[in-house]
């Protein structure tokens, strides 16, 4: 036995090549990674970090912060990457919940994370965005004796909150192979090779930019330019020497709306990906007006890591994730029954492969509760698999609005309004309601000048959806709340109007 997922790093490493490079001009080679992640991994040792212990990081995004998950991989310590923004209340929860051995903070976090490493036993050491802090002082010095920890297939490699879109984050437990397996997958889908060189911007807590962006670069031996996080600008003026970006559906907004993205401008780019939450259409088709390109749009979570990819050669069809991933099951399922659906039908999507995590940390009842008896793992996604094959989803099985005893999926709502002149987006949820249980709300923007009003909204969707799907109120906003990941909280537009129909 030796370290599973590092192993195959390692394989796929030559020492020359660059493996990142900052926008300050910072540059770390394939040989400086596996030297500093071995100083760091021996740091940890010495620590007292034994193979199995949790380590959380809370760290803004850096190279080092990068080499620390790899770091830990090495000490075969469990990685437990923590969003910098969440508040010590927050964290007091995270660190209560995970029970790491070690927190590694910004030094500026030190003071205030003090009380909660006492109150559950962990040891803290710090680490900044520029490579300073105490953990890389410890880790000059520790490099000789340092030796991989032994890591089988099935052993943790890290634990990742979810994202707490429709509650409290949950810790899902990943593997070595859950992550390998399914980076290799996502490499060879998307042609990844020594030459590619991806422009990250996504944040590195969560699996898009640890597991997707971050392995599947690093199986293939090529090349990041790692941005602290997106803009525009930046990301345009990279693209003159990169081949390849990922990115949430906000980037690809941003950059439609830039003046200077052009087929010019992208000429050199092989590939763009967006995932982690719906990429409209409208986004999809003024991209590749623009550019040429069509952006290949993937679906996963952060218990399964990813299940389906628009193809690489074929169709990328807008408003769709595309195809299961080679390896990956999946089926679309009646939510109550687990009976599977015919094609063309919308249910609950259940997945199955080496992609999916091992259950919810230290929640037995919830994870037995998201499995069914054949091994399929419920997403909570609904969705549908169309005549050709591809999956759509069509939303949360938790936004799901029941009116007056119907079902009501919000994109089909959302989708209708979207589609009207003068409107940017808008979100459809339920409100509780005396007399339908809950009532169809939609919460909309509109575009700077536009005049759109209630009336006007409901009267465009008269004769487009059925009665019982049509909204009793359109509510006007600014914007629509939305988490680091770019994900609409639905729950937390449905706290904000919670009232809106109490007499
Ligand atoms: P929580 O589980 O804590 O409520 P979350 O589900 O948002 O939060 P993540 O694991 O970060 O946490 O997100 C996975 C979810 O993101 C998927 O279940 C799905 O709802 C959504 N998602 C990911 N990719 C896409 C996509 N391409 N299109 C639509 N939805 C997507
Ligand atoms: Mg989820």
């Amino acid at each position: 036995m030796a370290n599973h997922l590092f192993d195959a790093i390692r394989a796929a490493a030559t020492p020359e090549a660059v493996f990142i490079e900052t926008a300050e001009g910072r540059r770390w080679t394939y040989g400086d990674m596996i030297r500093f992640s071995g100083q760091m991994a021996g740091a940890l040792q010495a620590l007292g970090v034994q193979p199995g212990d949790r380590v959380a990081v809370q760290v803004e995004k850096s190279p080092e912060a990068l080499m620390l998950y790899l770091a830990c991989l090495r000490a075969g310590a469990v990685y437990l990457p923590l969003n910098p923004a969440y508040t010590l209340a927050e964290l007091d929860y995270f660190i209560g919940d995970a029970e790491p051995r070690l927190i590694v903070v910004d030094p500026r976090a030190r003071e205030g994370v003090a009380g909660i490493a006492a109150a559950y036993g962990c040891t803290v050491e710090t680490l900044d965005a520029t490579g300073g802090g105490s953990l890389l002082q410890r880790a000059g010095g520790e490099a000789a004796d340092f030796a991989d920890a032994e890591r089988g297939p099935d052993d943790l490699a890290a634990i990742l909150y979810t994202s707490g879109t429709t509650g409290r984050s949950k810790g899902a437990m990943l593997t070595h192979d859950n992550l390998l397996s399914n980076a290799l997958t996502l490499r060879d889908h998307w042609r990844f090779t020594s030459a590619d060189r991806l422009i990250h911007a996504l944040p590195i807590f969560h699996t898009h930019g640890l597991f997707v962006a971050s392995n599947v670069t690093l199986l293939a031996g090529a090349s990041m330019y790692l941005l602290p996080k997106f803009d525009a600008d930046e990301a345009l003026r990279l693209m003159e020497n990169a081949t390849v970006m990922m990115g949430v559906p906000t980037f690809y907004v941003r950059l439609a709306q830039h003046p200077g993205l052009t087929r010019a401008a992208t000429a050199g780019m092989r590939l763009f990906v967006s995932g982690s939450a719906p990429l409209l259409a409208e986004t999809h088709r003024a991209f590749s007006q623009k550019t040429g390109h069509a952006i290949l749009e993937r679906y996963g979570m952060t218990e399964t890591n990813m299940n389906t990819s628009n193809p690489y050669d074929g169709d990328r069809v807008a408003g769709t994730v595309g195809f299961p991933l080679p390896g990956v099951s999946l089926q679309v399922t009646e939510p109550e029954t687990g009976r599977p659906l015919p094609d063309g039908e919308t249910g609950m999507i259940e997945v199955k492969g080496p992609n999916v995590f091992k259950g919810y940390w230290r929640m037995p009842e919830k994870t037995a509760a998201e499995f069914r008896a054949n091994g399929f793992f419920i997403t909570g996604d609904l969705g549908k698999i169309d005549e050709r094959g591809y999956v759509h989803i069509v939303g949360r099985g938790k936004d799901l609005v029941i009116s007056g005893g119907y079902n009501i999926y919000p994109k089909e709502v959302e989708s209708e309004i979207d589609g009207m002149p003068g409107v940017v987006e808008s979100a459809v949820i339920g409100v509780p309601h005396p007399d339908f249980g809950e009532g169809v709300t939609a919460v909309v923007v509109q575009a700077k000048g536009s005049m759109l009003d209630e009336k006007a909204v409901l009267e465009g969707l008269k004769d487009r959806l059925a009665r019982y799907k049509q909204p009793k109120r359109v509510l006007f906003v600014d914007d629509l709340p939305r988490n680091t990941m770019g994900k609409v909280q639905k729950n937390v537009l449905r706290q904000t109007y919670a009232d809106l129909y109490k007499a």
